[in-house]
Protein backbone atom coordinates (compact mmCIF):
# COMPACT_ATOMS: atom_id res chain seq x y z
CA UNK A 1 0.00 0.00 0.00
CA UNK A 2 1.18 3.24 -0.75
CA UNK A 3 -0.32 5.58 1.73
CA UNK A 4 2.19 7.50 3.55
CA UNK A 5 2.60 8.25 7.13
CA UNK A 6 4.61 11.07 9.11
CA UNK A 7 7.45 10.03 10.99
CA UNK A 8 10.86 11.23 12.46
CA UNK A 9 14.09 10.13 10.56
CA UNK A 10 17.73 10.76 12.34
CA UNK A 11 20.35 10.50 9.62
CA UNK A 12 23.82 11.22 9.77
CA UNK A 13 26.15 12.98 7.11
CA UNK A 14 29.42 11.84 5.59
CA UNK A 15 31.82 13.98 8.53
CA UNK A 16 29.06 11.99 10.78
CA UNK A 17 27.07 15.49 11.67
CA UNK A 18 23.70 13.69 12.86
CA UNK A 19 20.12 15.89 11.63
CA UNK A 20 16.47 15.10 12.58
CA UNK A 21 13.56 15.77 10.31
CA UNK A 22 9.99 14.75 10.41
CA UNK A 23 9.43 12.80 6.94
CA UNK A 24 6.62 11.35 4.84
CA UNK A 25 6.95 7.54 4.94
CA UNK A 26 5.01 4.45 3.47
CA UNK A 27 4.88 0.92 4.48
CA UNK A 28 6.98 -0.22 1.80
CA UNK A 29 10.56 1.56 3.62
CA UNK A 30 9.34 0.02 7.25
CA UNK A 31 12.33 -2.88 8.35
CA UNK A 32 11.34 -6.54 8.12
CA UNK A 33 9.11 -8.24 10.57
CA UNK A 34 6.35 -10.15 10.56
CA UNK A 35 3.70 -8.01 12.54
CA UNK A 36 2.62 -4.63 11.28
CA UNK A 37 1.38 -2.16 14.39
CA UNK A 38 -0.64 1.05 13.68
CA UNK A 39 0.89 2.81 16.67
CA UNK A 40 -1.73 4.48 18.87
CA UNK A 41 0.77 5.98 21.24
CA UNK A 42 4.38 6.35 22.16
CA UNK A 43 6.45 8.53 24.55
CA UNK A 44 9.29 9.80 24.92
CA UNK A 45 12.18 7.97 27.18
CA UNK A 46 15.40 9.59 28.05
CA UNK A 47 16.90 7.20 25.90
CA UNK A 48 15.38 8.33 23.00
CA UNK A 49 16.09 11.96 24.49
CA UNK A 50 19.68 10.46 23.71
CA UNK A 51 18.82 9.13 20.12
CA UNK A 52 17.39 12.31 18.81
CA UNK A 53 19.70 15.08 19.92
CA UNK A 54 23.14 12.59 19.18
CA UNK A 55 24.25 13.44 22.82
CA UNK A 56 24.98 9.60 23.31
CA UNK A 57 25.29 6.73 20.33
CA UNK A 58 21.91 5.08 21.09
CA UNK A 59 21.20 4.83 17.26
CA UNK A 60 23.19 2.57 15.64
CA UNK A 61 21.73 2.54 11.95
CA UNK A 62 21.46 4.93 9.46
CA UNK A 63 19.34 6.56 8.88
CA UNK A 64 16.51 5.31 11.56
CA UNK A 65 13.18 6.15 13.19
CA UNK A 66 14.08 6.64 16.51
CA UNK A 67 11.55 5.45 19.39
CA UNK A 68 12.05 2.92 21.67
CA UNK A 69 8.10 1.79 22.56
CA UNK A 70 4.75 1.73 21.17
CA UNK A 71 1.29 -0.10 21.95
CA UNK A 72 -0.93 0.05 19.11
CA UNK A 73 -2.84 -2.46 17.18
CA UNK A 74 -1.87 -5.03 14.66
CA UNK A 75 -2.90 -4.87 11.16
CA UNK A 76 -0.79 -7.58 9.30
CA UNK A 77 0.55 -10.19 11.38
CA UNK A 78 2.31 -13.66 9.60
CA UNK A 79 3.37 -14.40 13.43
CA UNK A 80 1.66 -17.43 14.84
CA UNK A 81 0.80 -15.28 17.97
CA UNK A 82 -0.56 -12.22 16.71
CA UNK A 83 -3.85 -11.66 14.36
CA UNK A 84 -5.48 -8.31 12.59
CA UNK A 85 -6.74 -6.35 15.50
CA UNK A 86 -4.83 -7.62 18.85
CA UNK A 87 -3.90 -4.62 21.00
CA UNK A 88 -0.19 -4.73 21.58
CA UNK A 89 3.31 -3.27 23.36
CA UNK A 90 6.46 -3.11 22.52
CA UNK A 91 9.36 -2.25 24.48
CA UNK A 92 12.98 -2.10 23.40
CA UNK A 93 14.63 -5.08 21.86
CA UNK A 94 17.13 -2.45 19.88
CA UNK A 95 13.46 -1.12 18.40
CA UNK A 96 14.52 2.64 17.74
CA UNK A 97 18.54 2.03 18.24
CA UNK A 98 18.88 -0.68 15.09
CA UNK A 99 15.28 -1.11 14.19
CA UNK A 100 13.14 1.03 12.93
CA UNK A 101 11.04 2.55 15.90
CA UNK A 102 8.03 4.08 17.54
CA UNK A 103 7.88 7.67 15.97
CA UNK A 104 5.93 7.23 12.97
CA UNK A 105 2.23 5.95 12.34
CA UNK A 106 3.08 2.62 11.09
CA UNK A 107 6.09 0.19 12.71
CA UNK A 108 6.89 -3.36 11.65
CA UNK A 109 8.65 -5.48 14.05
CA UNK A 110 9.12 -9.31 14.81
CA UNK A 111 6.10 -10.92 16.49
CA UNK A 112 8.42 -12.74 19.23
CA UNK A 113 9.26 -8.61 20.39
CA UNK A 114 5.76 -8.12 21.49
CA UNK A 115 3.37 -8.51 24.56
CA UNK A 116 -0.68 -8.38 25.07
CA UNK A 117 -1.90 -4.79 26.50
CA UNK A 118 -3.00 -5.51 29.74
CA UNK A 119 -6.42 -5.92 29.95
CA UNK A 120 -8.23 -2.43 31.45
CA UNK A 121 -5.22 -0.49 30.04
CA UNK A 122 -5.51 2.03 27.08
CA UNK A 123 -2.53 2.16 24.68
CA UNK A 124 -2.79 5.62 26.18
CA UNK A 125 -1.97 4.42 29.61
CA UNK A 126 -0.08 1.70 28.46
CA UNK A 127 2.54 4.51 27.36
CA UNK A 128 2.06 6.77 29.98
CA UNK A 129 3.97 3.75 31.94
CA UNK A 130 6.50 3.10 29.00
CA UNK A 131 9.74 1.80 29.30
CA UNK A 132 10.55 3.66 32.30
CA UNK A 133 7.75 2.62 33.70
CA UNK A 134 7.55 -1.44 32.95
CA UNK A 135 12.03 -0.61 34.09
CA UNK A 136 10.71 0.38 37.44
CA UNK A 137 8.54 -2.39 38.40
CA UNK A 138 11.41 -4.64 36.94
CA UNK A 139 13.21 -3.06 39.73
CA UNK A 140 10.64 -3.36 42.16
CA UNK A 141 10.89 -6.88 40.87
CA UNK A 142 14.38 -7.12 41.49
CA UNK A 143 13.77 -5.79 45.81
CA UNK A 144 11.25 -8.46 46.27
CA UNK A 145 13.26 -11.34 44.89
CA UNK A 146 15.98 -9.77 47.42
CA UNK A 147 13.62 -9.80 50.18
CA UNK A 148 13.48 -5.98 50.65
CA UNK A 149 9.43 -6.09 51.62
CA UNK A 150 7.39 -3.31 53.31
CA UNK A 151 8.81 -4.25 56.47
CA UNK A 152 12.67 -4.57 56.47
CA UNK A 153 12.78 -0.42 56.68
CA UNK A 154 12.24 2.61 53.78
CA UNK A 155 13.09 2.52 50.27
CA UNK A 156 14.78 5.01 48.48
CA UNK A 157 13.97 6.37 45.05
CA UNK A 158 16.61 8.94 43.13
CA UNK A 159 16.02 10.60 40.11
CA UNK A 160 12.48 10.90 41.66
CA UNK A 161 10.90 13.71 39.16
CA UNK A 162 11.60 11.31 36.28
CA UNK A 163 9.99 8.73 34.40
CA UNK A 164 11.68 5.84 36.04
CA UNK A 165 10.89 7.71 39.65
CA UNK A 166 7.58 8.58 39.41
CA UNK A 167 6.29 4.76 38.36
CA UNK A 168 8.41 3.62 41.11
CA UNK A 169 7.42 5.71 43.83
CA UNK A 170 3.63 5.26 42.99
CA UNK A 171 4.41 1.34 42.74
CA UNK A 172 6.32 1.03 45.81
CA UNK A 173 4.07 3.48 47.67
CA UNK A 174 1.23 1.45 46.91
CA UNK A 175 2.39 -1.75 47.79
CA UNK A 176 3.18 -0.01 51.22
CA UNK A 177 6.56 1.16 51.41
CA UNK A 178 7.91 3.99 53.06
CA UNK A 179 9.34 6.00 50.26
CA UNK A 180 12.18 8.75 50.22
CA UNK A 181 12.33 10.63 47.06
CA UNK A 182 15.76 11.71 46.20
CA UNK A 183 15.41 15.04 43.86
CA UNK A 184 17.08 18.34 42.52
CA UNK A 185 13.75 20.04 42.01
CA UNK A 186 12.52 20.89 45.50
CA UNK A 187 9.66 22.77 43.71
CA UNK A 188 8.28 19.18 42.58
CA UNK A 189 8.41 18.33 46.62
CA UNK A 190 4.52 18.29 46.55
CA UNK A 191 3.72 16.34 43.17
CA UNK A 192 6.11 13.50 44.94
CA UNK A 193 3.95 13.68 48.40
CA UNK A 194 1.06 13.17 46.27
CA UNK A 195 2.66 9.84 44.27
CA UNK A 196 3.17 8.42 47.85
CA UNK A 197 7.02 9.66 48.28
CA UNK A 198 7.00 9.90 52.52
CA UNK A 199 9.96 11.54 52.51
CA UNK A 200 11.60 14.11 49.85
CA UNK A 201 15.47 14.92 49.61
CA UNK A 202 17.56 17.24 48.13
CA UNK A 203 19.50 15.18 45.11
CA UNK A 204 22.66 17.51 46.70
CA UNK A 205 23.00 14.97 49.88
CA UNK A 206 23.42 12.12 47.57
CA UNK A 207 25.74 13.85 44.84
CA UNK A 208 29.30 14.42 46.49
CA UNK A 209 31.87 11.88 46.91
CA UNK A 210 30.91 8.84 49.03
CA UNK A 211 32.79 7.40 52.03
CA UNK A 212 33.06 3.51 51.70
CA UNK A 213 30.27 3.91 54.60
CA UNK A 214 27.49 6.08 55.24
CA UNK A 215 25.03 5.88 58.40
CA UNK A 216 22.10 3.18 57.57
CA UNK A 217 19.25 5.02 56.11
CA UNK A 218 17.50 2.56 53.87
CA UNK A 219 16.53 -1.01 53.39
CA UNK A 220 16.34 -0.63 49.49
CA UNK A 221 16.35 1.51 46.70
CA UNK A 222 15.79 2.19 42.95
CA UNK A 223 18.58 4.19 41.17
CA UNK A 224 18.26 5.91 37.61
CA UNK A 225 21.37 8.54 38.13
CA UNK A 226 24.28 6.47 38.49
CA UNK A 227 28.12 8.19 39.41
CA UNK A 228 28.17 9.50 43.04
CA UNK A 229 24.89 9.16 43.83
CA UNK A 230 24.68 5.28 43.31
CA UNK A 231 27.68 5.17 45.14
CA UNK A 232 26.33 7.13 48.19
CA UNK A 233 23.02 5.44 48.22
CA UNK A 234 25.27 2.02 48.30
CA UNK A 235 27.07 2.92 51.51
CA UNK A 236 23.60 4.40 53.38
CA UNK A 237 21.99 1.15 52.55
CA UNK A 238 21.28 -0.81 55.91
CA UNK A 239 22.59 -4.46 56.36
CA UNK A 240 21.79 -7.19 54.31
CA UNK A 241 19.62 -4.47 51.90
CA UNK A 242 19.96 -4.08 48.53
CA UNK A 243 19.85 -1.50 45.37
CA UNK A 244 18.43 -2.22 41.63
CA UNK A 245 20.31 0.34 39.94
CA UNK A 246 18.63 0.94 36.17
CA UNK A 247 20.34 4.31 35.15
CA UNK A 248 22.77 6.96 34.40
CA UNK A 249 21.08 10.43 34.31
CA UNK A 250 23.93 11.19 36.64
CA UNK A 251 26.72 9.79 34.58
CA UNK A 252 27.82 6.09 33.88
CA UNK A 253 31.12 5.79 36.40
CA UNK A 254 30.61 4.27 39.56
CA UNK A 255 33.15 5.48 42.07
CA UNK A 256 32.28 3.35 45.20
CA UNK A 257 34.36 0.98 47.69
CA UNK A 258 33.66 -3.16 47.97
CA UNK A 259 32.99 -1.72 51.84
CA UNK A 260 28.84 -1.84 51.33
CA UNK A 261 29.33 -5.66 49.78
CA UNK A 262 31.84 -7.07 51.91
CA UNK A 263 31.28 -5.43 55.60
CA UNK A 264 26.94 -4.85 55.40
CA UNK A 265 25.90 -7.72 52.86
CA UNK A 266 24.66 -4.88 50.69
CA UNK A 267 23.75 -6.22 46.95
CA UNK A 268 23.68 -4.47 43.66
CA UNK A 269 21.07 -5.33 41.21
CA UNK A 270 21.24 -4.75 37.74
CA UNK A 271 18.45 -4.01 35.84
CA UNK A 272 17.88 -4.16 31.93
CA UNK A 273 15.04 -4.03 29.99
CA UNK A 274 16.00 -3.98 26.43
CA UNK A 275 16.72 -7.43 26.39
CA UNK A 276 14.68 -8.97 29.34
CA UNK A 277 13.03 -12.33 28.71
CA UNK A 278 9.61 -12.27 27.45
CA UNK A 279 8.50 -14.06 30.89
CA UNK A 280 9.70 -11.37 32.67
CA UNK A 281 8.15 -9.15 30.66
CA UNK A 282 4.62 -10.52 30.33
CA UNK A 283 5.09 -10.52 34.60
CA UNK A 284 5.92 -6.77 34.82
CA UNK A 285 3.43 -6.23 32.50
CA UNK A 286 0.73 -8.06 34.60
CA UNK A 287 2.38 -6.52 37.70
CA UNK A 288 2.05 -3.10 36.29
CA UNK A 289 -2.03 -3.73 35.97
CA UNK A 290 -2.14 -5.01 39.11
CA UNK A 291 -0.33 -2.02 41.34
CA UNK A 292 -0.11 0.54 39.40
CA UNK A 293 -2.52 3.03 40.39
CA UNK A 294 -4.28 4.75 37.47
CA UNK A 295 -5.07 7.67 39.18
CA UNK A 296 -1.22 8.14 40.16
CA UNK A 297 -0.32 7.38 36.23
CA UNK A 298 -3.02 10.52 35.00
CA UNK A 299 -1.23 12.52 37.87
CA UNK A 300 2.72 11.84 36.59
CA UNK A 301 1.88 11.82 32.83
CA UNK A 302 0.82 14.91 30.06
CA UNK A 303 -0.09 14.23 26.61
CA UNK A 304 2.13 15.54 23.75
CA UNK A 305 1.05 15.08 19.97
CA UNK A 306 3.92 13.85 17.10
CA UNK A 307 5.18 17.53 16.45
CA UNK A 308 5.91 17.57 20.14
CA UNK A 309 8.94 14.55 20.59
CA UNK A 310 11.65 16.66 19.21
CA UNK A 311 11.34 19.36 21.52
CA UNK A 312 10.87 16.80 24.75
CA UNK A 313 13.50 14.57 23.67
CA UNK A 314 15.66 17.74 23.63
CA UNK A 315 13.93 18.93 27.61
CA UNK A 316 14.64 14.48 28.45
CA UNK A 317 18.27 15.24 28.14
CA UNK A 318 18.62 18.49 30.19
CA UNK A 319 16.02 17.10 33.09
CA UNK A 320 13.05 19.33 32.17
CA UNK A 321 10.70 16.82 31.95
CA UNK A 322 8.25 16.24 35.09
CA UNK A 323 6.97 12.33 35.07
CA UNK A 324 5.90 10.79 32.31
CA UNK A 325 5.48 12.28 28.35
CA UNK A 326 2.89 10.33 26.56
CA UNK A 327 2.93 11.08 22.67
CA UNK A 328 -0.82 10.26 21.17
CA UNK A 329 -0.95 9.46 17.36
P1 LIG B 1 14.16 11.13 33.10
O1 LIG B 1 14.96 12.18 32.43
O2 LIG B 1 12.67 11.20 33.04
O3 LIG B 1 14.55 11.08 34.65
C1 LIG B 1 15.87 11.15 35.08
C2 LIG B 1 15.90 11.96 36.36
O4 LIG B 1 17.21 11.90 36.91
C3 LIG B 1 15.62 13.45 36.16
O5 LIG B 1 14.27 13.76 36.12
C4 LIG B 1 16.29 14.02 37.41
O6 LIG B 1 15.41 13.81 38.52
C5 LIG B 1 17.50 13.11 37.60
N1 LIG B 1 18.71 13.69 37.01
C6 LIG B 1 18.89 14.16 35.74
N2 LIG B 1 20.14 14.61 35.55
C7 LIG B 1 20.76 14.40 36.74
C8 LIG B 1 22.09 14.66 37.20
N3 LIG B 1 23.01 15.22 36.40
N4 LIG B 1 22.40 14.32 38.46
C9 LIG B 1 21.47 13.75 39.28
N5 LIG B 1 20.21 13.49 38.90
C10 LIG B 1 19.87 13.81 37.66
O7 LIG B 1 14.66 9.73 32.55
P2 LIG B 1 14.00 8.28 32.76
O8 LIG B 1 13.37 8.23 34.10
O9 LIG B 1 13.22 7.93 31.56
O10 LIG B 1 15.31 7.38 32.76
C11 LIG B 1 16.19 7.46 33.88
C12 LIG B 1 17.45 6.68 33.60
O11 LIG B 1 17.12 5.29 33.49
C13 LIG B 1 18.14 7.05 32.27
O12 LIG B 1 19.53 7.01 32.47
C14 LIG B 1 17.70 5.95 31.32
O13 LIG B 1 18.62 5.76 30.29
C15 LIG B 1 17.64 4.77 32.27
N6 LIG B 1 16.78 3.70 31.82
C16 LIG B 1 17.29 2.44 31.82
C17 LIG B 1 16.55 1.38 31.43
C18 LIG B 1 17.12 0.02 31.53
O14 LIG B 1 16.68 -0.90 30.84
N7 LIG B 1 18.09 -0.19 32.40
C19 LIG B 1 15.20 1.56 30.88
C20 LIG B 1 14.69 2.92 31.03
C21 LIG B 1 15.47 3.95 31.47
P3 LIG B 1 15.20 14.95 39.63
O15 LIG B 1 14.93 16.21 38.88
O16 LIG B 1 14.04 14.47 40.43
O17 LIG B 1 16.47 15.01 40.42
Amino acid sequence: MSDTFKAILVSRDAEKNQSVEIVDLTEADLMEGDVTVAVEATTVNYKDGLAITGKAPVVRRWPLVPGIDFAGTVIESSHPDWRKGDKVILNGWGVGETHYGAFAARARVKGDWLVPLPDGMSPHDAMAVGTAGYTAMLAVMALERHGIVPDRGPVVVTGAAGGVGSVAISILSTLGYHVIASTGRNAESPYLIDLGAAEVISRDDLSQPAKPLAKERWAGGVDSVGTHTLANVLSMTSYGGAIAACGLAGGMDLPTSVAPFILRGVSLLGIDSVMAPKAVRLEAWRRIGADLDLQKLSTLSRSIGFDGIIGAARDIVEGRIRGRVVVDL
